[in-house]
């Protein structure tokens, strides 16, 4: 029986934020009805054409999955149940949810909800174009709190425009009394041709240094810790037993089915991605040209995927355990990668243990230096 995640995607989304560089649409919601219907028949073919699967995670992002009628959600669910997976996640955002919205959620099985707050400073969830306040963020806690959902994670950002070191620290004090399972701290990236850079470029907000940004990843990790947290992933931070099964598993380059827009896949070792134009994607799905969706990103051979398994395993804060590689590979991970490991320690941004290798503190803040080693 072959496992695999399954990822779906819900472009949509009530207003653009302004570092958003996703695939997602904030006008197109005359689509939503035939997008649905779209994915729905290009699930059903891939279960069709492929028996014999064990679905243990399902993780639906997006854009803002919350943003559409929740029966789309459900029907999109109802999929999967014969397959009884154990970990569904949805992404949902505050100003776009409801107690029907979760209480249908519930109903059809996801059973962790992932949050994005990004901050509880109103003023600088304004200046990245976030639709909600931090009020209407703990109006969507406490709903889902009191709906049963007792798996949450919240999404936090660092490296805002404007934003203190305070500012963090504010932000965790107050997230971390609500006692979620699961905290994840991103770095804002500014991409170009967002809204946000040309503020940037105009100089009507200012970004933070980069040493700041660092303390601020320092303060948010040694203070998550602190609460008993267990910080398992560069951005993520679990209570015992909370870790995202479903991200674990990408880490660990395990198989996966993207489904939607622009959903990226990974399977007998071919990467490939849907494609991002959303006319297109459903009128493929509706001639029952699935094929034609699909653009494959790469092809591995042994080496190729080597190499990516330690890209992806050194997101990890446990990093590679050698005896896994070997176990997968037949090889050891320090003879095939002693130029770049030698290189790596010699700079202070990996260790080399008995069982592992994984990233030092200093690699946490480097990492990119880390992962163009193994590219
Ligand atoms: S909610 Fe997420 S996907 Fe939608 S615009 Fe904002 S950042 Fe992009």
């Amino acid at each position: 029986m072959k496992k695999i995640g399954i990822y779906i995607h819900i472009p949509f989304c009530k207003q653009k934020c302004y570092y958003c560089d996703f695939i997602s649409f904030a006008q197109k919601e005359e689509l939503q009805e035939k997008y649905v219907k779209a994915i729905i028949q290009e699930i059903e073919y891939f279960l069709k054409e492929n028996q014999n699967l064990k679905i243990a995670t399902i993780y639906i992002g997006g854009g803002t999955p919350s943003s559409i009628n929740s029966r789309h959600i459900e029907k999109i669910l109802q999929l999967f149940a014969p397959y009884q997976p154990e970990e569904v996640t949805i992404e949902v955002n505050p100003g776009t949810v409801n107690r029907e919205k979760l209480e249908t959620y519930k109903k059809v099985g996801v059973n962790r909800l992932s949050i994005g707050l990004q901050s509880s400073e109103n003023r600088l969830l304004k200046n990245i174009g976030r639709i909600h306040n931090f009020e209407d963020f703990l109006t969507t806690y406490h709903l889902a709190k009191e709906i049963g959902f007792s798996n949450i994670n919240v999404d936090f950002m660092i490296g805002l425009p404007e934003q203190s070191i305070a500012d963090v620290k504010n932000t965790l004090e107050k997230v971390v009394k609500l006692e979620p399972k699961h905290i994840s701290v991103y770095s804002l990236i500014v991409e170009e041709n967002t809204k946000i850079a040309q503020m940037l470029e105009k100089g009507e907000i200012k970004l933070p240094e980069e040493e700041e940004e660092r303390n601020m990843y320092g303060y948010a990790k040694n203070f998550l810790e602190l609460q008993g947290y267990h910080h398992y992933e560069i951005s993520n931070f679990a209570k015992k037993d909370y870790e995202s099964r479903h991200n674990l598993d990408c880490w660990e380059q395990k198989e996966y089915v993207g489904f939607g827009l622009a959903a990226h896949s990974y399977i007998e070792k071919i990467r490939y991605s849907n494609t991002e134009d959303l006319e297109n994607y459903i009128q493929n799905c509706e001639e029952g040209n699935f094929q034609k969706n699909k653009i494959i990103q790469e092809k591995q051979n042994e080496f190729m995927q080597e190499q990516e398994y330690m890209m992806l395993g050194l997101r990890k804060i446990d990093g590679i355990s050698i005896q896994s590689f070997k176990n997968k590979f037949g090889e050891n991970p320090i003879f095939i990668f002693r130029k770049e490991l030698n290189q790596l320690v010699e700079e202070g941004l990996v260790v080399v243990t008995e069982n592992h290798i994984k990233l030092t503190r200093k690699g946490l803040d480097f990492a990119n230096l880390v992962w163009e080693e193994f590219v």
